[in-house]
């Protein structure tokens, strides 16, 4: 099986944009005819549904923002009534107070075919066996990768995070073949089968990663670790859950499904839609959602659209690895630095420390401290003065601001089973 859904996932540029255009006006009229914050907004800017003539008229619809999500929480912004919502999910709150998503039937299916696509694209099919290891519950991971995974007719191990070891027996005792998990939970996983020493009775083919971001060299790692094939998966609660963009088998960037959502870039200060191939800030609106849908959603996450032909045949656009969020953006002494930025030096130097770390952000005397504690790897034994100050030095270079760097044992750093907490800013209480 190459393809979920070939005559979607191949269609050619122009009924991509003829669909698109049809379900904007489509959606742009429901949504003015139900969502009362929409219809005040278009009016303010004195933009009709009619005024939609071209997939170009979208630069004229006002933006949505998380914070209008929590100002119209929690059913404001639905554009069907009430009954029709069969499920309610929640982000998980990294920045700021939790906001919910309402999903019709319609919705659930759609979601899970964008999942089922990407399991496709794993190498996955009817035979594969998927342990689903993202958190279930109001978190999307759980229950979008397991709506992918049966409406692709594979069989599904619903385990959740958490309990890495029978996780990792029941892995070798039923023969998963794909494992669904964030990034991070699939580096403790790693660590764990190596610690168990049971890596031959894996039958990991591939993994899905996802819900947070993570580096080319945190994916080197993962495969190694696993002996597996790792993919990317981006989605948000906002908009679906994962599943929104999903990576072939290329590993050069994530297809956004494009029959459901328009993307955009835009630069994040000013507003203004960028070029294509300019980095900015992802913006999608939901062409055919039904129960919570949303025009030109500003994700807040920093990335570049791809729109040259991709080798695995799919014609929809691929976003690269987002580099992270405008919001997860430290400004330290007045330089911007993101953990990305810190991760990539760290997993440079792979043979003397592991991808375990954590940013400790302070202030002291009217000046913010910067502090990287970083895990050692556990065959490493030499010295840690001259491995922190090679760090430093290299951080400083790629920063252009200094940081004390902490080498520190093994197991020191808390493991996520989820999403990791990798900054600790302790200059401001976050809301
Ligand atoms: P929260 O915003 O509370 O974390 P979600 O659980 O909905 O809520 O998370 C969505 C966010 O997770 C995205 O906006 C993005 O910042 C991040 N994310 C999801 N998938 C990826 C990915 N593959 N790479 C990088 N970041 C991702
Ligand atoms: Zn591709």
């Amino acid at each position: 099986m190459k393809y979920f859904q070939p005559e979607i996932e191949c269609m050619s540029r122009e009924d991509i944009r003829a669909h698109q255009l049809k379900h904007l006006q489509r959606q742009v009229k429901r949504i003015y005819e139900n969502v009362p914050m929409y219809r005040r907004r278009m009016d303010e800017a004195g933009i009709k549904p009619e005024d939609i003539k071209e997939l170009s008229d979208l630069a004229k619809l006002p933006f949505t923002s998380k914070q209008d999500l929590r100002d119209y929480y929690p059913y404001d912004l639905l554009a069907v009534p009430k009954k029709d919502i069969v499920r309610i999910q929640a982000s998980s709150g990294t920045t700021g107070k939790q906001i919910v998503s309402g999903y019709t039937r319609g919705d659930l299916d759609q979601w899970a075919n964008g999942f089922a696509r990407q399991l496709v694209a794993a190498g996955g099919d009817e035979n594969s066996i998927v342990q689903v290891s993202y958190g279930y519950g109001l978190f999307t991971g759980g229950l979008g990768a397991h709506g992918g995974a049966e409406k692709l007719g594979a069989m599904v191990i619903p385990t959740s995070s958490g309990n890495t070891e029978r996780q990792i027996r029941f892995m070798c005792d039923l023969g998963t073949t794909h494992l669904a998990c964030t990034p991070s939970y699939a580096m403790f996983l790693g660590e764990a089968v190596q610690r168990m020493g049971c890596r031959d009775q894996l039958k990991l083919k591939a993994g899905i990663f996802g819900a947070e971001p993570w580096t080319e060299e945190m994916r080197k790692n993962i495969e190694e670790a696993l002996g597996i094939k790792a993919h990317d998966v981006y989605g948000l609660t906002e908009i679906m859950g994962p599943g929104v963009s999903y990576e072939c088998g290329e590993q050069a960037g994530m297809h956004i499904c494009e029959d459901m959502f328009i993307p955009e870039i835009i630069d994040p200060d000013t507003g203004e839609v960028l070029p294509e191939g300019s980095f900015g800030e992802l913006v999608l609106s939901t062409i055919t959602k039904e129960g919570q849908p949303l025009l030109r959603y500003r994700t807040r996450d920093l990335c570049v659209l791809d729109y040259s032909q991709c080798g695995c045949g799919r014609t929809h656009v691929r976003m690269k690895k987002p580099a992270g969020r405008t919001d997860d953006m430290l400004i330290i002494r007045g330089v911007n630095v993101f953990p990305s930025q810190i991760e990539e030096v760290l997993l440079k130097y792979g043979e003397v420390v592991s991808p375990n770390y954590q940013i400790v952000v302070g202030r002291e005397n009217n000046t913010d401290t910067f502090d990287i504690n970083v895990e050692r790897q556990p065959d490493y034994t030499g010295d840690a003065a001259s491995v922190e100050a090679l760090l430093v030095k290299r951080l400083r270079s790629q920063l252009g601001i200094g940081a004390n760097v902490h080498l520190v044992d093994v197991d020191s750093i808390v493991r996520s089973e989820g999403k990791a907490k990798r900054v600790i800013d302790n200059r401001k209480l976050h809301d």
